[in-house]
């Protein structure tokens, strides 16, 4: 049966593998801190506090709201009439909810 994780020992030998620094710096991200693999792409020297040795995760997560045109009620994808006003739903308001959180992590934490 394959693990679904790496034991800190298997985790080193990832790390000790990696033939440049950038490469050594996301698996170490990846493994040691728990973010997602976009995260740590998305990370800039800007979000590192050496002073501190915390790093800045950024989330961005969009989320699609549907709403009907004529009464404002929130609709699913699956509507077809609204369950507000009763209309049939011709075209729903696609409004973009951005939500922007932030999660500071110790950067020197090993496990
Ligand atoms: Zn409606």
């Amino acid at each position: 049966m394959a693990k679904a994780y790496l034991e800190p020992e298997e985790i080193a030998l990832v790390e000790k593998a990696a033939s440049n620094l950038r490469d050594r710096l996301l698996i170490h991200l990846l493994f040691h801190l728990g973010c997602r693999i976009s995260e740590a792409l998305a990370l800039a020297v800007d979000n590192i506090d050496f002073d501190n040795a915390t790093v800045c995760i950024l989330h961005l997560k969009t989320r699609l709201k549907l709403s009907c045109s004529n009464c404002g009620q929130r609709l699913g994808r699956s509507h077809t009439f609204c369950p507000g006003c009763g209309g049939k739903i011709g075209k729903a308001q696609a409004e973009e909810q951005q939500h922007r959180r932030q999660r500071v992590l110790p950067a020197d934490c090993v496990t």
